[in-house]
Formats: structure tokens, sequence, C-alpha cells
């Protein structure tokens, strides 16, 4: 009942399952597992006078007049003056004109949105207003829509799928943990997730469901690594060729890389099957590590197999690989989602047959008509940004190959311990010598003008510059937040006439992003406005200059991952935070960004000062796709599920008893 179509639903219509579809909402199960982004709370009344100006508020307020108006074809607008015993307040509404109908001269109402004030002049444009209390009262879910779903609407399907489900019966966890733990049950979790009744409830609603999908994922991986514990791996034979490498590096390889390299090699020559993470600050050479043990693989007579998030990494990687690869007499492939295909059909045969040793690619290489002959290292390169599902098909392309992830996300080390529990974990720890570490510097709206005459410098030194502009929340509904990113970019244009400057975004096609990333590369580009999509991982050497706007809007590892986009080169680089909002965290933070390059220091002071349990401002992790839990807030739970998840295991390796099989049940469901 639970995985029938939202359509079955007495209040979804086709059109709306369509909305929903865009969403990734088909069953009632997606649609009760769509939870709130955050909450609002509008439990507490204030009265006039207390509003300051950009805060969301609710108040009561009596109408002292209205009036409507045709504005032009489009746009008409409902204007209020209301007052309560403080002051007075204008509200406008615009095209909602049924609120001049039922709004009456005289009443009282409730108006819940957000507040400006101007030269002491109070006003609210399109707040929610209702005569008695009803989506005003309490804490309000707000949910990541599309365009044309209102989070009413939104509202009222959720509540008919919980109306329609017994819930009950649906519970997804076993009675001893869930009394081990005090955690509520299902249908408490579920109407409270989305119709909080209280401050508490809700974070009994959120913990519970935090802890299960820890608790899941913890199953599976942990699962996933005593099998793996079992594989005999590949035996390699020869590792000396690294040195034969180094004699065609124009460089040394630092003493990271050395350990990383042997640490993968003790684990081969142990018999076991390669299971490692390599976790590197950006700009630390992963890429040197990879190519390290594809060509180990590739001299022992395997097939090795790396991928990458985006097409231009892919490339990047390839041509990396073949510069040094190609000494050795082994053959590279590129498979991406462009390739043509003639082209890669030829790809596939020399695959298949051998004579191609190392895949380069895209989610492309783990399509199903790709065979190799005899896949034996594969290799994820920016870990996060695959599900455990797509590394576990690359896996399947070879018989027990050894795996290598690769990620730049700095993470506490405990937290990769938790996070990656079924991988070992190798940490390259140092940057290549000869780096310059980018300058960073905090700036706010006084200093624009020295900084417009900075980067006008910089261009003059034929530098390049990254920007990112004020955010494009990639969930919302961006219409709004799109339109002024590309004012900002035309801003930015007539600021430095002569450069050509390009304007990147989230809503574009991967193909549009990756078309002007390359010319970016080939410094065609000279100013690169963006969104956070700038991809991760990419090199461009000469860009000299990270400008972040609104820089408080971030947390500490983004920007430094933002950061790592620069310095990657001989030159001198530069980080710019813009912020106006000097608030005593915002500053805190930014201050950690001014004085430490070192991405594991941030990371530990991001945990620190984001804290836990702050469940007014869920951000979710990028790390993996979690839907609740989130892997810098949640650490104790983290630490909880681990033990628990260790416990079971040790007693029940593989699940079998009665008690333990709604807990199969659903780590089969994310794990396949
Ligand atoms: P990341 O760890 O972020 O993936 P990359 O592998 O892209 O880093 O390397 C960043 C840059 O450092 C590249 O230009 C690469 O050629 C260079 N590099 C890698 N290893 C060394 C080294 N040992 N000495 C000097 N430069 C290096
Ligand atoms: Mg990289």
């Amino acid at each position: 009942m639970i995985d029938i179509s939202v359509e079955a639903l007495p209040n979804i219509k086709k059109e709306r399952g369509a909305m929903l579809k865009k969403l990734g909402i088909s069953t009632v199960y997606d649609l009760l597992n769509h939870f709130p982004k955050r909450y609002e709370d509008r439990s507490r009344k204030k009265t006039l006078i207390e509003c300051f100006d950009g805060e969301k508020a609710l108040v009561k307020a009596t109408v002292k007049s209205k009036s409507y108006r045709q504005v032009r074809k489009n746009l008409d607008m409902v204007k209020l003056s209301v007052y309560d015993e403080t002051g007075k307040m204008e509200v406008t509404y615009f095209n909602q004109k049924y609120m001049y109908q039922s709004i009456r001269e005289g009443g009282e109402y409730l108006f819940f949105g957000k507040v400006q004030r101007d030269f002491g002049k109070l006003q609210m444009v399109n707040p929610v207003t209702e005569a008695e209390q009803k989506n005003t009262g309490g804490i309000t879910p707000v949910y990541a829509l599309t365009k044309g779903l209102s989070q009413n609407v939104f509202s009222s399907f959720v509540k008919s799928a919980i109306l329609a489900i017994d819930l009950q019966t649906k519970e997804t966890l076993p009675e001893y943990i869930k009394r081990k733990y005090q955690l509520c049950d299902i249908l408490f979790a579920y109407k409270n997730i989305h119709f909080p009744s209280n401050e508490q409830a809700l974070k009994l609603a959120r913990e519970r469901f935090a802890f299960e999908e820890l608790l899941f994922f913890e199953l599976g991986l942990l699962s996933k690594k005593s099998n793996n514990s079992l594989n005999k791996g590949i035996p390699f034979t020869d590792y000396k060729i690294v040195e034969k490498l180094e004699d065609y590096l124009p460089f040394k390889l630092t003493n990271a890389q050395k350990r990383t390299v042997r640490e993968i090699a003790k684990d081969i020559n142990s018999g076991k099957q390669l299971n490692r993470l390599v976790q590197g600050d950006v700009g630390s050479g992963k890429t040197m590590v990879a190519l390290c043990a594809l060509l180990i693989a590739a001299n022992s007579g395997y097939q090795g197999a790396m991928m990458a998030p985006t097409e231009i990494l892919a490339h990047q990687h390839y041509d990396e690989l073949c510069k040094y690869l190609e000494h050795f007499g082994f053959r590279v492939g590129l498979l991406t989602g462009s390739t043509p295909k003639k082209e890669k059909a030829l790809i596939l045969k020399e695959l298949k047959e051998g004579s191609i040793n190392i895949l380069v690619g895209t989610h492309a290489i783990i399509e199903a008509d790709v065979e190799f002959k005899n896949l034996a290292m594969c290799i994820t390169d920016e870990q996060h940004r695959f599900g455990v599902n797509q590394r576990g098909k690359l896996f399947e392309k070879g018989k027990n190959p050894h795996f290598l992830v690769m990620s730049a996300t700095p993470i506490p080390r405990t937290l990769a311990l938790i996070m990656y529990s079924d991988l070992d974990v190798s940490i390259i720890d140092e940057l290549p010598p000869g780096r310059k570490a980018v300058k960073t510097l905090y700036a706010n709206e006084k200093d624009r003008l020295k900084i417009d005459e900075f980067l006008k410098e910089r261009l003059l030194n034929d530098d390049q510059i990254y920007i990112v502009c004020p955010l494009v929340e990639e969930t919302e509904n961006t219409d709004d937040s799109l339109k002024n990113a590309v004012e900002y970019s035309k801003v930015i244009e007539k600021k430095f006439p002569g450069y050509k400057v390009a304007f990147l975004h989230g809503k574009m096609k991967n193909s549009e992003k990756d078309e002007i990333m390359m010319r970016f590369k080939a410094g065609e580009i000279k100013i690169l406005v963006s969104t956070t999509v700038i991809e991760v991982g990419v090199n461009v050497p000469n860009a000299t200059v990270m400008m972040v706007e609104n820089a408080e809007r971030f947390g500490l590892s983004q920007l430094h991952q933002l950061r790592g986009r620069v310095g990657r080169g001989e030159k001198q680089a530069y980080n710019i935070l813009l912020s106006d909002n000097p608030s005593k965290a915002t500053m805190e933070r930014l201050k950690v960004m001014v004085k430490t390059n070192d991405g594991f220091k941030i990371s530990e002071k991001d945990l620190e000062l984001r804290g836990p349990g702050d469940f007014f401002g869920t951000a979710q992790s990028g790390f993996i796709d979690m839907k609740i839990a989130n892997f810098l807030t949640d650490v104790k739970t983290l630490n909880t599920v681990m033990e628990e998840a260790k416990d079971i295991l040790s007693k029940d390796p593989r699940l079998e008893r009665e008690e333990n099989q709604l807990l199969k049940e659903n780590v089969r469901k994310i794990f396949g």
C-alpha cells in the first residue's frame, strides 16, 4: 500500500502527479519521505513595535482599510492598512485578488511574513493571512518544491497520505531497538516530522528518522566490509614500476603520496582485496596516487578503471593519465556520455579484448554494455559525489577487483572512519612543495571599489577569476534568484569591459556546463561567474582569484572547497570573502578561513561551530545523500549507531534472526 502511486491518493490529480515526479516522488512512500527542508517557528506572536527589519514574524492586527488596483495586464494589487495597539503596518498582496473579497474592514487577522521597515514604516508583502490560527500556528514545515506547487497544497497531500495508510503496520525498526534508544514509533514520527505538534515532538521525530537512516547505512557498510574481507585479492607482481614512473614526472612524489602508494601495495601484497579511501586536501595530488595504482595494475597484466563525477574531470584525468601511461606502452580509453556512438563501439570492443588497459570516464563506464577483459583496479574520484550503489556497479565489472576511492572533502578522522566504515583510510596530509598558500581576506561592501581595482590588476596580469555570486539555492524555487544571478553577471561584464565573462549555474545542462568549463580552462573566458556549481576537482592553474559573495551563507567546508579551486599554479592566489553580515558567528567562521589553509582543521572547526542539534537549520551536508541525518551535526547519534551496528552484526552477521528481519529488509532496500 505504501508503495502505490501517489496518484491513487484522492486529492492528487494527474498534473500534480507530474509535478511530484519532478521532485522524485512517485509512490506514497516517496511522498511521506520528502521531509521538510526546514521549519519556521510561527508559534510566538509579536506586536508591531517589536518587529525588526528583515525578520519573519507573526503579528495580529486589525484592518483599517483595504483597496484594490489593477496595475497592468498581469499584475494586480490588494493593499491593506492594519494596526495593533503599538503601531501600524501596510500589507500588500500581488495577484491575490480574492484577498480583497475575503478580508473584512474592521476584522482582526493573523499575518505571517517577512517584515520590512523603511524609515520606521512597516510593511509585509504576500504574508500568510488568516482569521483563525491554522497555518500560522506553531512550527510550520517548509519543503523544497517545484514551481506551481505550493507549500499548503503539498502539506495537504502528505496529510491524505498519512490518513490513507495504516502506518502503524509499516514500522521499520525492531521493537528492541526502539526500546533501547527510546525512539518514537513510526506513525508518531511521520506525523510530527510533517506536522510538528511542538518542538519536542519534532525533535523526537527527527531523532528517530536520523537514527534509522544512519543505522541502515552503517549496517549495510559493515556487512559489506565483512563480506569483502573474505575476498581474496587479485595479486599484483611488480611495484618497482612506480620508481620508473618518477623518471617521467616533472616533480618528485611527496612523502605523503609515496606513503599512500605503499599502503596500497601492502594491502595487495597481503593477499587482501584492496578497499581504501584516499583522503587528501584539495591540490594534494590524489591523481598521482591513482596513476600509480593504475600503472601497477596494468604492469601486472590487468585492466584499471577510473570514474569521475563530471565530463570535465574525466577529460582532465584522461589527459593526465595518457601523458604518463603511454611511456610504458599502455593504452588509455575515455568514455563519457558524449562519446560518439561509433567511437564508443570501438572502445567497448577493445576493452573487452583487453587492448585498452585503462578506462577513464563518467558514469558512462558503469553502464550495462561496458565489459572488461580483466578489470582489477577500480578508482572513483570525488567519492562523495557517488552513491554507494554506483561504487558497487563499477566493482561488479571485475572479479573482486581492488578498489580505491578518492575524496577531497576533508572530514575529521573519526567521522571518516564511520562514514566509510567499509574502507581502510589513507590520508595525504601534505601539499606538493613550493605551493604558495592562498591569501584569504575578508571584505565588505565598503571595500567594493578597492576590490574592483584589485581584480582589474589581476586581469592585467593575465590571471583568471572565479566569482561565486549571491547564492541560488539549488533546491528552492529558483526563478527569482536565478534572475538576480544573471543580472549580477551582467554587472560584472560592464565593470570589466574587454574581458570575456561567462555565467554558470546549476540549472544548466551538463554539456553546457562542461563547455563553459573547458573554455575557462583554455583561457578564453577570463571571469567565471557561478553559483556553487563550480565543479569540484577542476584544475585551472591560471585562475588566481576566488571571490565569494555573501560568504556568510556557506559552511566552512564549502568555502574551503571553493578556495581549493585556486592556488594550483605558480602564481600567488587570493580568496576574497565578501560579507555584509558581520554577525558574531559569521565573523568567527570567516576568521577561521583567513587563519588557516588546512582542510582538516577547518572541518574540525566546522563540526564544532555548527554543533549538533540545530534543528532549525538542518542544512544537508554534501557528503553523502542522506535524507535527514547529517554527518556533521549528528555525530553523537552516529557514534551510538556505529556501536549498535557492530553489536548487532557480531551476534547476527547475516541478519538472520527473527527480530532483525526489518533491519535486513531496509538495508537491502538501500544497498540493493
Ligand atoms: P587533487 O588532490 O585536488 O585531486 P591533483 O591531483 O589535481 O590534486 O593535483 C593538483 C596539482 O598538483 C596538479 O597540477 C598536479 O600535477 C600537481 N602535483 C601532484 N603531485 C605533485 C608533486 N608531488 N609535486 C608537485 N606537483 C604535484
Ligand atoms: Mg582531484
